[in-house]
């Protein structure tokens, strides 16, 4: 253990530039924003302008319960207190939908447009159990596009332009229990972004839904594809999340190739930064791997991953993404066969892993494409003009013949069924 607690001396290259995100695109900072307080702060907001306590544990219910998305919907309080907290500038922090599409497994992908008018996905993926319950996932962004630029997804092709606020982080979780009308019993961090490049406001977004949405930490998993130094640092606040990482590659050459920033953080220092995690929470790694159809689905990958893991010690498990195309990627989607042989490799080396479905793959898109696909459109001059959705557009909306996509590794749906290949 004393081997592991230090800090892996990590070079300043192109990651942690990444991470220094000049202000004006690493946050849109906006105080006045209810959503994302917790009850205490609340409370104090109500004080300083003059209500009750009680007044900010009303404030708390009506954001959270009842999910209102304008300050006129407060009918609960007086109305000289919602005058207050409209003059003081307070707003409520929800965006509109600005789309909403879905696939025929009932994945639907939704777009928000953000007060600057940007647009981000978050995506709500349904899956019954075997007792007929449903679990509800909401895969939610981080960041509106990606600076890292990995070689199969569509988000880093669309480019980067800013960090969400944790209220732009909460406020899609509450997007899909709307559409959905149903509570959201899980929250994967592996839409747009990379989420360690905004770790504090992952963080109080994932405070936030944790305390005040009320899902469970262990409902919650934080994926990273790496970055210097992150991992260590999230460790210590021993959360009882799921991290997931992304290696996609067995091997530091190979790997570089598929995610470029990989050439700041070798692949031998997040094994070990990972160790630190398991020892440091108690839970378990998950690994994904993307598998690219004659780049990484070797049985000689297998092997070298299962190598690669054994050195890792025990506390982690590994999903098998099959590749999801997408317009403009010369990586090919990998037969049946192959994927099956990979999955044995590991698992005759003793190495737990899953294939996980790709939800959504019946319709044309993929993670990042649908947003760059309307993000290339002239943006509305305002998102007042932007109407919003009735329910009975949304219905149009959702036979739609846009009807998506969605790569959405779905990875975490912890016990997901095993997928048919073609
Ligand atoms: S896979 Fe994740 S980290 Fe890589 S470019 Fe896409 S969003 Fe960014």
């Amino acid at each position: 253990m004393a081997a592991l607690a230090h800090v892996r001396a990590v070079p300043m290259t192109r990651v942690a530039a990444a991470a220094a995100i000049p202000p004006s695109r690493s946050s849109h900072v906006d105080h006045r924003v209810l959503l994302g307080l917790s009850e205490p702060e609340l409370q104090q907001l109500a004080v300083d302008l003059g209500q009750q306590k009680y007044r900010g544990r009303q404030l708390h219910h009506l954001l959270y319960k009842t999910k209102a998305t304008e300050i006129h919907e407060f009918s609960h309080l007086p109305q000289a207190f919602r005058d207050n907290l409209r003059e003081a500038g307070w707003r409520v922090g929800r965006s509109p939908v600005h789309r909403a599409v879905a696939a025929a497994d009932g994945t639907i992908k939704v777009l928000l447009k953000l007060e600057d008018n940007r647009l981000i996905e978050t995506v709500g993926i349904p899956v019954e159990d075997d007792k007929g319950s449903v679990r509800l996932t909401a895969c939610v962004s981080s960041q509106v596009g990606c600076p890292l630029r990995c070689s199969f997804c569509a988000t880093g092709k669309g480019g980067f332009s800013r960090n969400l606020q944790r209220h732009e982080i909460v406020e899609q979780v509450l997007a899909i229990e709307e559409l959905f009308k149903h509570r959201v019993t899980n929250v994967v961090f592996m839409g747009m972004g990379e989420p360690m490049l905004n770790l504090k406001s992952v963080l109080e977004a994932h405070r936030c839904l944790n305390k005040d949405v009320q899902i469970g930490q262990r409902m919650m998993t934080i994926s990273t594809v790496g970055v210097p130094n992150t991992i260590r640092m999230l460790a210590t606040h021993k959360l009882q999340s799921t991290l997931a990482v992304s290696l996609h590659a067995p091997n530091q050459k190979l790997r570089e190739t598929i995610v470029p920033s990989a050439k700041s953080y070798p692949l031998d220092a997040i094994m070990d930064d990972c160790k630190d995690y398991f020892l440091q929470t108690g839970r378990r790694v998950t690994f994904e791997y993307t598998l690219l159809a004659g780049i990484n689905d070797g049985k000689e990958h297998a092997k070298e991953l299962a190598e690669l893991l054994h050195g890792c010690g025990g506390g982690y498990h590994v999903n098998l993404i099959p590749f999801n195309p997408i317009e403009g990627s010369d990586y090919r989607r990998p037969y049946k066969k192959a994927v099956l042989a990979f999955s044995e490799a590991l698992e005759s080396r003793k190495i737990t892993a899953s294939v996980r479905q790709t939800r959504g793959l019946d319709a044309s898109a993929a993670c990042g494409q649908l947003r760059n696909d309307f993000q290339k459109r002239p943006l509305l001059e305002s998102s007042k003009s932007e109407p919003q959705l009735s329910p009975a557009l949304e219905q149009d909306l959702l036979h739609d013949d846009l009807m998506v996509l969605v790569r959405i590794s779905i990875v975490l749906l912890g016990g997901g069924r095993r997928r048919t290949l073609p």
